[in-house]
């Protein structure tokens, strides 16, 4: 039974029609298409509809705005709404680098630079020269190949498309040794079991989670055997009693056996970054000339540039990759092409600890940290007196992605707390500002943390506050 209060508002619900004429009249200017119009004014009559069932006495819906004028409003706030990009600029004040779910890595210039060039027409798939078809691949190709000392080398979207296109090559329909200590998952459904299945490879588990030898590896090797796989643990770490077969060994085991090796190494690092306190990860570089047969890393982790995969290793391999037909559907556009190009060339030519954006902030000092922290917690200090309590404190920074889990970079943040508004209101506020601001909630505080915020950000960080 629906109550008599209810049902008069119900009814007198302006017709969606009715609505639309109004609209027009009233917006005479605007040019949009009349089913937008209709697809407007049925979702707002909807949504009160929907309020006026669900309101649990006369009071709340008397505050509606049912009238036409109200319902007129509220499409013109839906059909403005459409103007939103969803996909929108963010600053991010969480002080975690490789920040998955905003993006990972920010992109150097050169590379911003070079993307905006490749959006027109390029020589993506032509020699120049000679005025003849070329491949995509070739760009990148001999780049990597000076950095890295690889044979050859070929891009996709990502490096789980690359960890699945070098499998299905190398191992489709036979199988693959791997040990069970390395049997990951990485964020967003990427599980090494799944990725061989999907790959059509048999998997061949060996050792324990804790300890695998070289006799497991050794004992597991038979005729069907086409692949030893090494996965780099990007983003657990195995502690205590515990023993994993280094990649040399394994690529002397595939020398005896004739059997391939190939390591997924996940993050792409090509400098070392040590003296900067962070932890000892392999580099891309020393594997290769470990041997490994193919090598798969990510372009926006450690490496710091687009979204990519990277496959390197022996040219007999990556030449079998390349023919595969799965490669087609996972190759890369141009402008990702173009920001890879412009961010690897950096590290031949330029200085990437400056230029490159993840590894300037991954190798900042604390001196410089903390003085960022004074300066900002200042300017936001004297602009917000009296709404805002402002403290600097030492904490710690984290690489992110998946990337050297059990890192702590100390750093200084900036603590506030609004003496009005609770937290969540407040920090839901400065997300959906323009920019958005998102930083670190701790307790009763949110923390800003300067090394994941550029200089040129500084001001607006102040105004999104204030
Ligand atoms: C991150 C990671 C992947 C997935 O790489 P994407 O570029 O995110 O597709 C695969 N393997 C390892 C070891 C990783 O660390």
């Amino acid at each position: 039974m629906v109550e008599k209060w209810r049902k008069k508002y119900l009814t007198a619900l302006p017709a969606v029609d009715v609505v639309v004429t109004n609209y027009q009249q009233k917006n005479a200017a605007l040019n949009y298409p009349h089913a937008l119009l209709v697809q407007a004014a049925q979702t707002v009559v909807a949504q009160l509809r929907q309020k006026i069932l669900q309101a649990a006495a006369e009071e709340e819906v008397k505050q509606l705005q049912s009238t036409i004028d109200g319902v007129v409003q509220q499409m013109e706030a839906w059909l403005n709404s459409l103007h939103q990009p969803s996909l929108r600029r963010v600053i991010n004040a969480t002080g975690t680098v490789l920040h998955t779910n905003l993006g990972r890595a920010p992109l150097a210039a050169a590379a911003q630079k070079a993307m905006q060039e490749a959006v027109s027409y390029c020589n993506l798939e032509m020699k120049l020269q000679e005025g003849v078809r070329g491949s995509r691949h070739e760009h990148i190709e001999k780049l990597l190949c000076k950095l890295t000392g690889t044979e050859a080398a070929c891009v996709v979207n990502n490096n789980a498309a690359a960890v699945l296109v070098a499998l299905n090559t190398l191992a489709g329909g036979r199988k693959a040794i791997v040990s069970r200590g390395e049997l990951v998952e990485i964020g967003g459904s990427f599980r090494i079991p799944e990725v061989m299945k999907a790959g059509g490879v048999q998997l061949v588990e060996v050792g324990t989670s804790n300890k695998t030898h070289f006799a497991d590896y050794q004992k597991a090797v038979d005729e069907d055997t086409a692949l030893l796989l090494k996965v780099h643990t990007s983003n657990y770490k195995i502690v205590g009693f515990t023993a994993s077969v280094p990649l040399s060994e394994l690529v002397k085991l595939g020398k005896e056996t004739g059997v391939p090796v190939m390591e997924d190494i996940g993050s792409g690092l090509l400098i070392d970054l040590t003296p900067f306190g962070l932890a000892k990860e392999p580099l891309v570089q020393e594997r290769i000339a470990a041997g490994v047969d193919i090598l798969t890393l990510s372009g926006d982790k450690l490496l710091g540039g687009p979204q990519a995969g990277i496959i390197l290793g022996k040219r007999k391999y990556v030449e079998e990759i390349k023919r595969n037909q799965l490669l087609r559907a996972l190759r890369p556009d141009k402008i990702t092409l173009a920001a890879l190009e412009a961010t690897l060339r950096i590290y031949l030519t330029g200085n990437p600890l400056k230029e490159i954006p993840v590894l300037a902030m991954l190798s900042m000092p604390a001196a410089v940290l903390k003085e960022r922290a004074f300066s900002l917690a200042q300017a936001i200090e004297k602009r917000a007196a009296g709404t805002l309590k402002v403290e600097v404190r030492e904490d710690f920074s984290y690489v992110g992605g998946g990337a050297m889990p059990t890192t702590k970079l100390t750093t200084f943040v900036v603590a506030i707390r609004h003496q009005r508004l609770e937290l969540t209101e407040w920090t839901e506020k400065l997300r959906l500002g323009t920019p958005s601001l998102v930083g670190r909630i701790q307790d009763d505080w949110l923390l800003l943390d300067p090394r994941t915020i550029d200089e040129a950000e500084k001001e607006e960080v102040v105004q999104c506050l204030t």
